[in-house]
């Protein structure tokens, strides 16, 4: 598997778990306000069996592996790699856009994930805009509908984008209804952002957050 990155110890990254969190490089979408950017496209960075020695020797401190990304299900051997951390005996975290049902369904279907974070970047009209890429989001849509009725554990998140408003995280929280947990997170200013927007203030996020538990039990707005 292309590995672009590893986060030894983390607190935040899968709920209640201290984990690691490896980084698949590539992405199929090119959201201007990526925060991993630099790691996309690095090529034969982390070799997978020196994270695989790592996970071994940690295995006493660390609960969970966070395979994140780039967009992880584009890796070919992405099954077999979380096979073998499953076997070490950890519990692994999905992080994905969505866009390739298939990958999501067979990985949750052989139970080689244990929690899911789907992205939800925009209401599907902005998609586009968001996410830089022109995609029939036939796959997106089916992902949601799938998490929504499976039995995995599972979150959607949004990046409050200054591109979209409140009307926009109704839509989405439309798209959800009934979801497990949502989180919305704060949008962040970095000077490698390819666009430059503001940052939400506190009280829209907090609003949105609102707006979200009308359709959403546990509702999270993160970054204020
Ligand atoms: S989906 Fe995630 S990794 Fe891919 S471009 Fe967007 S923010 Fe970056």
């Amino acid at each position: 598997m292309e590995i672009g990155g590893i986060v030894r110890n983390s607190f935040v990254d899968y709920p209640g778990v201290l984990c690691a969190v490896v980084f698949t490089t590539g992405c199929n979408y090119n959201c201007w306000y990526c925060h991993n950017s630099h790691i996309l496209h690095k090529k034969g960075e982390v070799r997978e069996e020196d994270v695989l020695t790592f996970l071994k020797k940690r295995k006493k401190f660390l609960d969970g592996v966070v395979v994140s990304g780039g967009e992880p299900t584009l890796q070919k051997d992405l099954m077999d790699f979380i096979r073998k951390v499953k076997e070490l005996g950890y519990k692994v975290k999905l992080d994905t856009n969505g866009s390739n049902f298939e990958v999501l369904k067979g990985l949750v279907s052989k139970k080689l994930v244990d929690y899911v974070a789907m992205d939800i970047k925009a209401p599907l009209n902005k998609y586009e805009m968001v996410t830089g890429v022109t995609r029939p989001l036939k796959d997106e849509q089916k992902s949601i509908e799938f998490l929504l009725t499976s039995k995995v554990d599972y979150e959607f998140r949004t990046t409050y984008s200054p591109d979209l408003n409140l009307q926009d995280i109704e839509e989405i929280c439309k798209m959800i209804k009934g979801a497990k947990r949502y989180s919305i997170q704060k949008y962040r200013t970095v000077e490698y952002n390819k666009k430059n927007m503001p940052e939400k203030k506190r009280e829209e996020m907090e609003c949105a957050g609102e707006i979200a538990k009308k359709y959403i039990k546990e509702v999270l707005v993160k970054g204020i």
